[in-house]
């Protein structure tokens, strides 16, 4: 708070006169109006934060004039200057908080001064007390705020541990939590699984020839590959190095065969290139259902579709077996 700021109220002319005389050394800044409508057009334009305004007045009354600080300009104390003759008719106005004090006229000094010092201490105490719920309120906005952050970086972080690095598809810690509860419902509800276990052909050698920066491309465009061949229901994941996994949901043996040969499509199509390097990489793929080999365990429906995977190898790769 810089300076604090006095306006007086009074039609009289030689009362005003008299408050700058009683008030000459008081160092807060003093404002004077001789009517009402002065007195608010001064409010509007210069932070007032205490209102000493005579009764009677012409035109707009004191507690007129009051009445509509309060409403206007909540935080201005406001006191009263009153013959002695009103007191009365001003006590129930300090009881309702209307006004804060009265002082009487003909002015003393001493008391004006008290009354006026008493107000600016109730100014300064309110007014901490506003700084004070203010700073609380930054203080909270700004506790929120770095929750949300601190929310935002635990959800990447739990992202982080889910999905694999380069490829962005699932990693497989995240395959078994999704094989139990599909594996789970298969047998809960009779429902059919598949799963198709696929890994790329000779990548050894792509990597050999072309170098582990061609290989991690041809990872990420395999990975592509494989999602927009799945339905969105199906989900894929990287089981490790150049061997990846889908499971399809709701899916009978027969449909996983389509689906996997479409993903060797996917690859038979289009080369894999990345910058000035193309190459043609071929998948195998070994595809088992639930009901095909009825699996005592998730990880036994692994079993069987890396050995089917393993078959596609022996056969000449760029094929699918399937678990009957
Ligand atoms: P096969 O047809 O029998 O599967 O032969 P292959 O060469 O694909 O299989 P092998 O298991 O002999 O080699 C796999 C290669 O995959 C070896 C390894 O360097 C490479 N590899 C594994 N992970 C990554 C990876 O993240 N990036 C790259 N660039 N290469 C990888
Ligand atoms: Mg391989
Ligand atoms: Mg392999």
């Amino acid at each position: 708070m810089d300076e604090l700021n006095v306006l007086f109220v009074d039609d009289e002319i030689f009362t005003l006169h008299a408050l700058k005389r009683l008030l000459k050394k008081e160092t807060y800044g003093k404002y004077f109006a001789e009517s009402g409508a002065e007195a608010l057009k001064i409010i509007e334009a210069t932070p007032i934060h205490i209102v000493v305004s005579d009764m009677k007045m012409p035109e707009m009354d004191g507690l007129t004039l009051l009445r509509i600080i309060k409403e206007k300009f909540p935080d201005i104390i406001r006191i009263v200057l009153s013959a002695n003759t009103q007191t009365a008719q001003l006590l129930p106005c300090i009881n309702t908080g209307e006004i804060f004090r009265f002082i009487t006229k003909p002015l003393e000094k001493e008391k004006l001064k008290t009354a006026i010092h008493d107000a600016i201490e109730l100014f300064l105490v309110r007014q901490d007390k506003v700084d004070l719920v203010r700073s609380l309120q930054q203080k909270n906005d700004e506790l929120q705020e770095s929750l949300t952050r601190q929310k935002e970086v635990e959800y990447k972080l739990q992202l982080l541990c889910m999905v694999d690095d380069l490829t962005g598809l699932y990693n497989r810690r995240q395959l078994i939590t999704a094989l139990q509860q599909a594996f789970f419902e298969s047998k809960r509800y009779d429902t059919s699984l598949s799963c198709m276990m696929v890994d790329l052909d000779h990548f050894k050698i792509v990597n050999d020839t072309y170098g582990h920066d061609f290989g991690d491309a041809v990872l990420k465009e395999f990975s592509k590959r494989l999602k927009n061949v799945l339905r969105t229901a199906d989900i894929s994941f990287r089981y490790g190095g150049e061997e990846f996994f889908a499971l399809l949901p709701q899916t009978e043996l027969d449909e996983a065969e389509i689906v996997g040969q479409r993903i060797l499509e996917s690859c038979r199509s289009t080369p894999f290139a990345s910058g000035d390097i193309s190459h043609d990489v071929t998948v195998s793929i070994g595809a088992a259902s639930y009901k095909s080999c009825l699996p005592h365990s998730p990880e036994e429906l692994i079993k069987a579709a890396d050995e089917m995977l393993y078959q596609a190898k022996n056969l000449g790769r760029d094929r699918v077996v399937k678990f009957i």
